[in-house]
């Protein structure tokens, strides 16, 4: 993987830091030009993985939340949201749409099937105990002024 930029941006499990997470996404990403609605899918998926470590991972508790933003070849975002939480027993059914463990909390089970579907590609490596990576790329477009 070449990387032509990287941000790396640490922060405690605060509810307040999904919109900072977003924040630095969109101010790393200035650079590349994106369309609004660009801007905006990645933005979303950025907040549906780090709400996810704030509500999910770090449950009873609070710890630190990773994120990784890179810009590689021909305009691709990469994006890591890694935390060191309580870790997700069954990755493919934690994926699959409307599923939650949270749903006396109003939560649909919908953030994996929004980042997937905002973004390219989505991969997530997790282990019980040890912590989630979510992991997911998205290509700009090369779009004239
Ligand atoms: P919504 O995102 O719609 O509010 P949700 O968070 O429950 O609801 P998803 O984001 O799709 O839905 O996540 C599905 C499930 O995967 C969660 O209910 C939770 O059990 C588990 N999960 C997701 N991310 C993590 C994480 N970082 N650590 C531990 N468990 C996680
Ligand atoms: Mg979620």
């Amino acid at each position: 993987m070449e990387i032509l930029n990287e941000i790396k941006f640490s922060m405690p499990s605060l509810s307040v830091n999904e919109s900072a997470a977003r924040a630095v996404v969109s101010s790393f990403l200035i650079q590349t030009d994106p369309t609004v609605e660009e801007l905006s899918d990645i933005r979303t998926a950025v907040s549906e993985a780090v709400t996810n470590a704030v509500v999910h991972a770090y449950r009873y508790k609070q710890g630190k939340i990773e994120l990784t933003v890179r810009l590689l070849r021909d305009r691709e975002i990469y994006i890591k949201v890694r935390d060191k939480g309580c870790g997700i027993k069954n990755i493919e059914k934690a994926m699959e749409p409307l599923f939650t463990t949270a749903p006396e909390e109003e939560r649909s089970g919908l953030g994996f099937s929004v980042m997937q579907s905002f973004m390219d590609k989505l991969t997530v490596r997790s282990k019980e105990g040890t912590g989630t990576t979510v992991v997911m790329r998205k290509r700009l477009s090369e779009h004239g002024d």
